[in-house]
């Protein structure tokens, strides 16, 4: 299926070689991922704990698993000894648990803050105010083995390009405040990951770092 390696060079010539590119696997098989991978993609997204164990025995050592979905405290210690980046950290508690199994085996995690964005009620993420209370308490101060990298977010399903234009402004807004508030003098705080299949150019105009794209890369996905 070469069609996947065009698909590839295409997004790649549409962001700039500042922007990362998720290759998101969720849902597809291995072979799928190899040709991406020998296309030179090393890095993936997958949005469930128990999809990227079973997959990840079976490919490369050297991709970069990223962790896009929402993720239950009791399988943190699965993905913390080799995960790239955890992007969905939604609440403190999780965060908490994070750091707590990292400590354990002496390894500091990457983590992206989700935010909450979309009009839709059902996505996770933090607002603002849970954001500031948390990266203003004793508590979080003494997480010594997790890294805040950045932000996340996931903009309306909408074809409404103006409104998920705003989202990824306020996303980009959230950012901006919560590096000078509190990550100034932290270089590696820099992480925009915004920007799916449907919105990444959006994304891309709006100031993205990472993008996360899936279907314009293997294809729709299978609707459950
Ligand atoms: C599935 C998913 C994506 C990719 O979606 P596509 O529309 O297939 O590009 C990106 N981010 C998250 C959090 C996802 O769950």
């Amino acid at each position: 299926m070469p069609v996947i390696a065009e698909n590839i060079a295409s997004i790649k010539q549409k962001i700039t070689s500042s922007v990362k590119l998720v290759a998101v696997s969720k849902t597809r098989p291995v072979r799928d991922i190899l040709v991406a991978y020998n296309a030179g993609q090393r890095c993936f997204g997958e949005n469930r704990v128990q999809e990227i164990l079973n997959k990840k025995d079976l490919l490369p050592s050297d991709i970069e698993w990223h962790l896009i979905g929402h993720l239950q405290t009791n399988k943190v210690k699965y993905i913390v000894p080799f995960i790239r980046m955890i992007q969905s950290v939604d609440t403190f508690k999780l965060l908490n648990i994070i750091n707590s199994e990292a400590t354990k085996i002496d390894r500091k995690v990457d983590c992206l803050l989700q935010f909450h964005i979309a009009e839709e009620e059902t996505k996770f993420g933090f607002n603002m105010g849970e954001a500031l209370e948390m990266l203003e308490s004793k508590e979080f101060m003494s997480l010594n083995n997790v890294r805040i990298s950045g932000v996340m977010g996931m903009a309306t399903f909408t074809s409404d390009t103006v409104q998920v234009r705003k989202e990824f402004d306020n996303l980009t807004d959230y950012f901006s405040t919560l590096k000078k508030k509190f990550f100034a003098d932290e270089p590696l705080f820099k992480e925009i990951s915004m920007g799916m299949s449907g919105d990444y150019e959006t994304a891309v105009k709006a100031g993205t770092t990472i993008v996360r794209i899936g279907s314009l890369i293997f294809g729709e996905r299978n609707k459950k």
